[in-house]
């Protein structure tokens, strides 16, 4: 894939990038390590010091970044600036809780570890981490890696999607005007195929990639040949599920943001929708009628809700997999095909009667198309939730507390999320089990995920 800004919404290539020199990449290398052994011994209070920096700079810049993410991968300016916003908070949530999160961790009290007058738990950085990175959210991934990365004392390489350079090259830039010394943070403008050599190289301590099942199996499978530490944080194909005592305008109203987010292109967009049989007609005919109200169109447009897929291939794989569906005999009950246009729209589209030989039962559909299926009870929706390779979040609508508990206990999932849709917090970790990967970020969780949990004792 080209290093290039294209933009989504015309298809015409912005700026091109050459990809960087293997030279060139183990020059960044070498920064970046001879950096990590002064940076590591800088005390919280200056890493603090320069984070809150980077907040300050990015929310003076969200007007400006909001619209270099609109332009290199078609999510609406609102949406853009939401993005940008919640980066800020979640800049400031690692520089105000940091220090605190990787304290040394005492014994509980009234433990104590036969022999030693003293035993605890430190927290260390490894070193260099590379961060592979995904174009659907091209700040918040980003940020919530290098947040609490360079607040434990690493340092990042950044391999982003080749469609958002610019995002990236921002990225470093907003480091670097924040303080932080050369070589805490670089991107390398480099293509998938480089980033084994990276992985290999002996300077680079961990990895963490958020992506596709594919790229994840492949950063997965070199990190434990090369037996460093990974995250990885992959596809979902999460359910939402009504129940009878659900509020179901809330329910709907929330469905269709919950799907159309991100013009669908969320990993933790809903994707299944398990409705129970006794409100299935009057959620359908409710949920139906908003898709296709949506106002499809140019992502700059204050009043657009969804705007262009990111890439010509995103497109064409969504009008495979629901080409796949019809062909299987499911029914389109709005959208289904792409738009003529200049860009790479997909409508808003529900498919009804999905069968398990559907490609759409077990992959991940990355555009703005949900899936309806009946169910008979709370058994058949767990069952149904399950029935998927991924385990990313997952939605439950009930008022009804033993099924509230039921569905926190039994959906096999990163994330259960109660009369609400599925989102992240810097507060509270987040990741996935079965294919959507593992290893967590944000909250303490993250913090710790690329730190040497050092265990002193002495005597
Ligand atoms: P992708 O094609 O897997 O690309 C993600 C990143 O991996 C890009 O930087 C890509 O580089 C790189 N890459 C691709 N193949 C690779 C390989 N074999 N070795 C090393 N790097 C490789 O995914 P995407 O289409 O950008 O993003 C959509 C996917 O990300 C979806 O499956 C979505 O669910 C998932 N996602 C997960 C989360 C989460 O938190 N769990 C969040 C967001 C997205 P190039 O661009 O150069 O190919």
């Amino acid at each position: 894939m080209a290093i290039a800004t294209i933009n989504p919404a015309t298809g015409e290539t912005v700026k091109s990038f050459e990809p960087m020199s293997e030279s060139e990449v183990q020059e960044r290398i070498r920064v970046a390590d001879a950096q990590w052994k002064q940076f590591r011994t800088v005390g919280f209070e200056q890493r603090a010091i320069w984070m809150r920096t980077a907040a300050d700079l990015l929310e003076a810049d969200i007007d400006q970044v909001a619209e270099l993410m609109t332009m290199e991968m078609g999510k609406t300016l609102t949406s853009a600036r939401g993005e940008a916003s919640k980066c800020v908070k979640g800049l400031r949530f690692y520089a105000d809780n940091a220090e605190a999160m990787l304290a040394d961790e005492a014994l509980p009290a009234g433990a104590g570890v036969v022999g030693a007058s003293r035993a605890y738990t430190r927290y260390e950085s490894l070193g260099v981490v590379l961060a592979v990175m995904p174009w659907n959210y091209p700040f918040w991934q980003v940020l919530r890696f290098a947040a609490p990365a360079l607040m434990s004392g690493n340092v990042g390489l950044l391999k982003h999607a080749s469609n958002v350079p610019q995002c990236a090259l921002y990225i470093q830039n907003l480091f670097e005007r924040s303080g932080f010394p050369e070589g805490c943070f670089q991107s390398l403008l480099i293509s998938s195929a480089q980033v084994e050599g990276v992985l290999r190289d002996p300077r680079v301590a961990a990895a963490t990639i958020t992506g596709s099942e594919w790229a994840g199996r492949s950063v997965a499978s070199i990190c434990g040949d090369e037996i460093k530490p990974s995250v990885l944080e992959l596809g979902g194909n999460d359910p939402f599920i009504v129940m009878p005592s659900a509020d179901l305008e809330s329910a709907v109203a929330t469905a269709v943001t919950a799907r159309t987010q991100n013009n669908g292109q969320s990993c933790i967009a809903a994707k299944r929708f398990l409705v129970h049989d006794a409100v299935y007609d009057q959620f359908t005919a409710r949920f139906v009628e908003a898709m296709s109200a949506l106002t499809v169109g140019d992502p700059l447009d204050e009043g657009t809700d969804v705007g262009p897929l990111a890439t010509a291939d995103g497109r064409d794989e969504v009008t495979e997999l629901v080409d796949d569906a019809i062909g299987k005999g499911a029914s389109i009950l709005c959208g289904g095909r792409s738009l003529d246009l200049d860009g790479w729209y997909f409508p808003p589209t529900v498919i009804a009667d999905i069968s398990p030989d559907m490609r759409v039962n077990d992959e991940e559909v990355f555009g703005p198309v949900a899936m309806l299926h009946r169910i008979a009870d709370i058994d058949d929706a767990i069952a149904v939730a399950n029935s998927t390779p991924f385990g990313l979040g997952s939605s439950a609508w009930t008022n009804s507390p033993a099924e509230q508990d039921r569905f926190i206990t039994e959906i096999a999932a990163g994330q259960v999320f109660i009369n609400a849709m599925t989102t992240s917090f810097p507060e509270l970790p987040f990741g996935g089990t079965k294919r959507s990967g593992y290893g967590r970020e944000l909250s303490y969780h993250g913090l710790r995920e690329f730190c040497n949990a050092k265990t002193v004792w002495v005597k």
